[in-house]
């Protein structure tokens, strides 16, 4: 699923995906490769009738330049209006009128959202971006970073497997070269469930990705995956995927609680029986279990949607904020709003 769109004289792509806390900060969203490379996880529907491809250089530096001529463009168009290069919605309206492609264009409504967040965030899609060759990613990132200096995070997507291979100096220069933070899909540390997902990473692979990123200064976010082992699985799944996070121990650690995506093989398991769905208090329970065997420094977030659980007065258990509860401080805290949940749910 891509988005090549009409732009006029601005056209560049626009991927579909991006994790939770780089829509809520309004990140320019800038397609380095399309689609994922794995594309074989048997819960994931995200890329499933998309095929992987590499985009040259060239290309996403065309990309960086398009967006850098809108953004000029309508700064110019603001001290025309004497609106001091603020974007308002007079300057929206008057670059629609000069361009009215951009009217239906979600590449120029991200670009506004961008900019009035203070065009502080970047985020580069699709699937895993460390599948580029290392030197043009670092050539890459250096032009986004001259091209747009109110940068002050870059982050993107990674699979453990290829940062566990790619060389340690690679992913230094990478990280030198100014992409600040990985968002990895550790899904489950449980090693036969990681097979039965078809993740193609095993649970060594994932530790070892997740250190290297580390030591190479990355910033670390691991998403797992409440629920995804169902009743049959629950407590390796729990206990497993903590071991493996208290031997990464990353920044973060973050939750997506499984939900069968329609026309996928773990769907099809579902509707067969063979794997039974945790109902809300039952993911509580094996959350529980999960929180109680971590052993980390991390911050623990619950920021995707799918972390609906209730309290007693209806409202969200946790707290969805992008820097979530920070461990071991609060664990007991966590695992007191847990316990609440179990009561009510
Ligand atoms: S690696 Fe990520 S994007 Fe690719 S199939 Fe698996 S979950 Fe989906």
């Amino acid at each position: 699923m891509m988005e090549l769109e009409k732009m006029g004289k601005y056209a560049f792509e626009v991927g579909m995906y991006r994790p939770p806390s780089e829509g809520g900060s309004s990140s320019l969203l800038l397609r380095f490769t399309r689609n994922c490379p794995w594309n074989q996880c048997a819960f994931c529907g995200m890329y499933k009738h998309e095929k992987f491809s590499l985009r040259s250089l060239e290309e996403i530096q065309g990309d960086i330049d398009s967006i850098a001529g809108l953004v000029r463009d309508m700064q110019s168009l603001s001290l025309a209006l004497g609106h001091a290069g603020r974007i308002s919605r007079d300057v929206i309206l008057a670059m629609i009128e000069k361009e009215p492609e951009l009217n239906t264009s979600h590449g120029f409504a991200m670009v506004i959202n961008w900019l009035s967040s203070g065009g502080k965030t970047a985020f580069l899609q699709d699937g895993n971006s460390l599948m580029m060759d290392s030197g043009k990613l670092m050539e890459a990132l250096r032009h986004l970073r001259s091209t747009f200096p109110s940068l002050e995070r870059c982050t993107t997507y990674a699979r453990s497997k290829t940062l566990s291979r790619k060389p340690l100096e690679e992913l230094t220069g990478i990280r030198q070269a100014g992409l600040d933070r990985l968002h990895v899909g550790l899904e489950t540390g449980d090693e036969t469930l990681l097979k039965k997902i078809k993740k193609g990473v095993t649970a060594q692979e994932h530790i070892e990705g997740g250190r290297k990123a580390i030591k190479a200064g990355f910033q670390l976010s691991e998403y797992w995956m409440p629920g995804l082992g169902g009743r049959e699985d629950w407590q390796n799944h729990a206990r497993n995927t903590a071991r493996v996070l208290n031997d990464i121990n990353p920044h973060y650690i973050r939750s997506r609680p499984f939900s069968p995506w329609l026309d996928t093989p773990i769907h099809e398991e579902c509707e067969k029986g063979t794997l039974t769905l945790l109902s809300a208090r039952e993911r509580l329970i094996e959350l529980k279990l999960m929180i109680e065997t971590l052993d980390v420094t991390s911050r623990v977030c619950f920021d995707h949607a799918g972390n609906d659980w209730v309290n007693r007065n209806g409202r969200l258990l946790f707290s969805h904020s992008y820097e979530g509860y920070k461990f071991p401080e609060e664990k007991t805290r966590v695992l007191n709003l847990i316990s609440e949940g179990i009561e009510i749910q």
